[in-house]
C-alpha cells in the first residue's frame, strides 16, 4: 500500500504547490441568495456549480426540509425495505413519475447507485452493455459490478453502435446506455437515431438524465420531450443533486420494472434510505419545477446568449446545446492559467483537463443556472473574454 499512498501524495503536493493549480476540495461560502459565493474575504460569481434550476436556495425548499425534520427526524432508521419507508418517501416517488409521465419510480441514495444499481439489476453474466464512450463514471461501474459483457462505441455515433450491436452475441440481454447530456461537454445524445438502432437490434435503451432534469425540454421534463415526445426511452434515471438541490437518484419506468429493482438493485437493498430533509426537499423543489417553467427557459436563452457572445469573439464551445458550456483553453496547462485569469476578473470557472479529456481541449466547464440574472451572464460574458484575452487564447482586439 505504501507506494500507491506516496505516489498519491507526491502528485498531489506538486498540484497544491502551485496556488493556481489547487481547484479541487477549495471550501467556497456558499450565499444561498445569490449566484455568488465568498473564497478568501472576497465575492466571485460561481459559474460551476450544477444547481440549475437555482433552487439550492429558495426559500419554499429550505423550509420542506426543515418540515420533514420536524416531522420525522434527521436519519432514515435503516434502508427502505426494512425501516427506512416513511410516506414521504412514497410521495416523491410518486411525485417523480407524475412529473416525467412515467407509470412508476424508484428513489436511491444518489444518482451513482441509481446507475450502478439498475445496470447490475438488468444485466448480468451473458448480457452486454453498450455505452457511449463519455458516459458518466457511474455507467461504467454499474457495467463492471453487473458481470456483463461492455462493448463502448464513439461518442454520440449511432452508426457505430449499430455496428458494434451487429457484432456483439445475439444472445441474452442488450442493453445501451447514454447520457442525454454530456457533463464535460454539454451535447446532446441523438435520441431518434439511437432508438432507431436499438430498435433494429432488439436493444434496450437506457438514458441517465442527470443534467438534463429542469433544463432540457420546454418543462425541463429532459430528453424527450427535448425531441418532442416522439421517442420513447426504456429506462429513464437522474440525479437529485443537481437541477433538483437535494440528494438522492431516480429510475423511472413500468411497474414491472421498479418492482424488479425494488428487490434485485443491491445499492437499493443494502444502503439506508435518504434522510427526510432530502426527501423533503426534493419534493418541494420538484413541484416548484412543475408550477415555474420559467426557470429552464431562463437557463436556455441565457445559456445560449453566453456561448454566443464566446463563440462571437473567437473560442470555442464546442457541440454545447445546454447548460453546461465548456469554454475550451487548449492544453491542461492553458486551462489552469485561464481558470486562474477568470478569477482576477471576478468568476469562479473550474478547469476540467487530461486524462478527463483530451489534453488539447482542456476546459473551463461552465454552467448557467436559474439563479444567474442576465446581468450575471453579461458579467460572466465579459469576465471569460478579458481573461481569454489575457491568457492570448483569442487576440487583445477581439471584439467583446
Ligand atoms: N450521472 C451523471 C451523468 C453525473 O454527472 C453524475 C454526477 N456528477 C451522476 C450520474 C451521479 O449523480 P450523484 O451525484 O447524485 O451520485
Amino acid at each position: 500500500m505504501a507506494p500507491k499512498l506516496e505516489a498519491t501524495r507526491r502528485r498531489i503536493d506538486a498540484l497544491e504547490s502551485d496556488p493556481s493549480r489547487k481547484n479541487s476540495f477549495v471550501p467556497y461560502g456558499i450565499d444561498r441568495h445569490s449566484a455568488q459565493v465568498e473564497l478568501e474575504g472576497r465575492k466571485y460569481l460561481m459559474m460551476s456549480g450544477y444547481s440549475y434550476c437555482g433552487l439550492g436556495g429558495d426559500e419554499r425548499v429550505v423550509a420542506a426540509a426543515k418540515a420533514a425534520v420536524e416531522q420525522y427526524g434527521t436519519g432514515a432508521h435503516g434502508v427502505r425495505a426494512l425501516a427506512g419507508s416513511t410516506p414521504l418517501h412514497e410521495e416523491l416517488e410518486a411525485e417523480v413519475a407524475r412529473f416525467l409521465g412515467r407509470e412508476s419510480a424508484l428513489v436511491f441514495g444518489s444518482g451513482y447507485a441509481a446507475n450502478v444499481g439498475t445496470i447490475g439489476a438488468l444485466c448480468g453474466p451473458g448480457d452486454t452493455v453498450f455505452i457511449d464512450k463519455y458516459d458518466h463514471a457511474s455507467i461504467v461501474d454499474g457495467c463492471k459490478l453487473s458481470g456483463a459483457t461492455v462493448t463502448r462505441f464513439r461518442h454520440n455515433d449511432p452508426n457505430h453502435l449499430d455496428q458494434r450491436l451487429r457484432a456483439a452475441s445475439p444472445d441474452g440481454v442488450r442493453l445501451v446506455v447514454v447520457d442525454s447530456v454530456y457533463s464535460m461537454d454539454g451535447d446532446i445524445a441523438p435520441l431518434p437515431e439511437l432508438r432507431e438502432v436499438c430498435d433494429a437490434h432488439n436493444a434496450l435503451l437506457m438514458v441517465d438524465e442527470a443534467h438534463a432534469l429542469g433544463v432540457i425540454g420546454r418543462t425541463g421534463r429532459g430528453i424527450e420531450e427535448h425531441f418532442d415526445d416522439t421517442v420513447h426511452v426504456d429506462v429513464k434515471l437522474g440525479t437529485l443533486s443537481k437541477g433538483i438541490p437535494s440528494m438522492g437518484g431516480w429510475v423511472v419506468g413500468s411497474p414491472d420494472l421498479i418492482r424488479h429493482l425494488r428487490y434485485h438493485a443491491r445499492p437499493f437493498l443494502f444502503s439506508a434510505a435518504l434522510a427526510p430533509a432530502q426527501v423533503g426537499a426534493a419534493l418541494e423543489a420538484l413541484r416548484i419545477l412543475d408550477r415555474e417553467p420559467w426557470r429552464v427557459a431562463h437557463i436556455q436563452d441565457q445559456s445560449a446568449k453566453l456561448r454566443a457572445v464566446l463563440t462571437e469573439a473567437g473560442m470555442r464551445t464546442l457541440a454545447s446545446e445546454t447548460a453546461v458550456v465548456p469554454v475550451v483553453a487548449g492544453t491542461d496547462e492553458q486551462a489552469y492559467d485561464y481558470a486562474t485569469a477568470c478569477r482576477r476578473a471576478g468568476i469562479i470557472g473550474l478547469p476540467v483537463v487530461s486524462p478527463a479529456v483530451p489534453n488539447t481541449l482542456a476546459r473551463l466547464r461552465i454552467a448557467v443556472t436559474a439563479r444567474h440574472s442576465e446581468a450575471d451572464i453579461e458579467f460572466a460574458g465579459q469576465a471569460l473574454l478579458e481573461a481569454a484575452r489575457e491568457c492570448r487564447l483569442i487576440p487583445a482586439t477581439a471584439a467583446v
